[in-house]
């Protein structure tokens, strides 16, 4: 027969408590497949997906529904303190849990309960963490970020940044008593976090950087907070002398950021600041930076070269850097800009030459194959940038635009402008169609100030096109134009060529009564 949960809960408390503590001590907090059980049956009540209840008096039995994808079937025995599940799990799986926690939930706060069991397992931690050396600290921290590494891609952001707060929260009581430790314990946990979180991270920002979705937002910020205290925990240690006792700690930080710069994939810029934030800051020694370069010569990957590039970079080693460029093909542009960029920022211009010099080929087909089309003009104006940065002869700049196609036209066109060649400016708006609006917003008043002849052939096509649209008001706009073409005419002495070209526009389009009255308004002729 069909009973209300709140009843079943009510009548069978005893027994209720007494699966709570079956839970509570066969699963683990800290065993990753187990955690995430939990959550899901508390993601399977929060949807309501528990019910209805259908109580069986035989047996002393509750048989419930639960709705979702694949919907199951449990069966609770209150007699024999035994459960079903349909879905085949032999263990405590989701569905069951979520039975015990609903009823449990009628009278009882959930969420103490789940609070309750996490903290057993962070004793256990206090405990371990005792113990003072790099090894229990990276020990702790793995296991206390080991549930951010099994939420699914699938799963809301809403799921990924709660799990973190959790774990913000229990990592609190772990942190040393003494406050010159403390930044170092906050860098570990840092590293940890961020590594843990990797995944997910940047299957929702990096690759295809088309895809949205509402979510994206909160990902992207929870990188930035926590690349924000990465850094902040960087600068008290950088700025505190060292502890002796520290000395072990800060070579395995060592460790932990290259795996975690070079070992992770995506969000290359984001990995490489990690990377240079510790060598720059804590560790800014060359006898350090040698034996990192030792350790980075083995790695096979093209982030290793740039790594060890940027190290070129910081030693003035150009030779160095003109081997590493080698490598440069269409595939890799993406992981060497980062460096360009850097270099640019140090006004390291003959590392910069380096760089784009290797690029240069490739530019082309990568612009094609990798940038989306909207990226496309920002990304020629940046190329554009680093090569005159660098610089690049005026002609090797303008040879790329050839390359660049429509996606360069502005860069282009402002390359022009300020060379003051209008006869070509005039032509590239010609050959892609620019609107009028576009060419007025980019060279047009520079051009018909100073060189208008250059210019009156593309006037002429606006003007025409104004005329075509057969309205009052955009014979005004065509009028409008005449007189810009009119002054630009006087200027340059051309009185009798106007005249004769104002005077064959309005024989062409005399029956336009509109537009002739529009031109007598106008007073065109010179
Ligand atoms: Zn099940």
């Amino acid at each position: 027969m069909q009973m209300t949960v709140e009843r079943i809960s009510y009548l069978h408390e005893s027994e209720i408590d007494i699966f709570m503590n079956t839970i509570k001590h066969a699963l683990q907090p800290g065993i990753d497949t187990e955690a995430l059980e939990v959550r899901r049956a508390v993601t399977l009540i929060r949807n309501g997906s528990v019910g209805p209840y259908r109580f069986d008096t035989s047996d002393d039995a509750v048989l419930v529904t639960l709705l979702g994808v694949e919907s199951e079937h449990v069966r609770l025995s209150f007699d024999r303190i035994a459960t079903n599940c349909t879905c085949g799990s032999d263990t405590w799986c989701s569905h069951r849990l979520a039975v015990v926690f609903h009823l449990y939930s009628q009278f009882h706060s959930l969420t103490d309960w789940l609070h309750e069991w996490r903290r057993t397992d962070a004793q256990k931690m206090m405990l371990s963490i005792s113990e003072r050396t790099p090894k229990a600290w990276i020990n702790v921290l793995s296991r206390l970020t080991l549930p951010l590494r099994s939420i699914s891609l699938t799963e809301n952001p809403g799921v990924f940044i709660h799990e973190s707060s959790l774990i913000d929260q229990k990592v609190v009581p772990l942190s040393p008593f003494e406050w010159e430790w403390k930044p170092l314990f906050e860098l570990y946990y840092r590293l940890h976090i961020l590594d843990a979180g990797w995944t997910y991270v940047s299957g929702h920002l990096g690759g295809d950087t088309k895809s949205f979705f509402h979510g994206k937002w909160y990902v992207q910020n929870w990188l930035v907070e926590q690349l924000d205290k990465l850094r902040d925990s960087v600068t008290a240690i950088g700025a505190k002398p060292k502890l002796f006792e520290a000395d072990a700690f800060h070579e395995h930080i060592k460790d932990l950021v290259r795996t975690f710069s070079l070992h992770n994939s995506e969000l290359f810029d984001e990995r490489f600041s990690v990377y240079r934030l510790f060598w720059q800051h804590l560790f800014p020694m060359d006898a350090a930076w040698n034996d990192e370069l030792a350790i980075l010569a083995n790695e096979k990957s093209e982030e290793a070269h740039i790594f060890i590039a940027f190290f070129s970079l910081l030693q003035g080693k150009h030779d160095q850097l003109s081997k590493l460029v080698d490598n440069v093909s269409a595939d890799n542009v993406a992981t060497w800009l980062p460096l360009a960029h850097l270099a640019e920022s140090y006004e390291e211009t003959e590392t910069l030459a380096i760089i784009m010099k290797a690029l240069l080929p490739f530019i082309g087909d990568y612009l094609k194959q990798d940038v989306p089309l909207a990226n496309r003009p920002f990304f020629v104006r940046d190329i554009d940038g680093l090569l005159e940065a660098a610089d690049f002869s005026e002609e090797a700049r303008e040879s790329m635009f050839a390359y660049y196609g429509e996606s360069g036209v502005d860069v282009y066109a402002d390359f022009l402008v300020e060379r003051e060649r209008f006869t070509e400016w005039a032509a590239l708006m010609h050959r892609y169609g620019v609107s009028y609006e576009e060419a007025e917003e980019g060279g047009l008043k520079v051009a018909l100030s100073t060189e208008p002849t250059a210019v009156m052939p593309l006037l002429h096509t606006y003007a025409m096109h104004f005329i075509k649209e057969k309205n009052r008001h955009s014979y005004r706009r065509a009028v409008k134009l005449f007189k810009k073409m009119k002054i630009g005419s006087k200027k340059s002495g051309k009185t009798d060529f106007w005249n004769q070209y104002i005077d064959a526009v309005r024989e062409k389009n005399r029956r336009l009564r509109a537009l002739m009255e529009e031109m007598e308004k106008g007073n065109l002729n010179l």
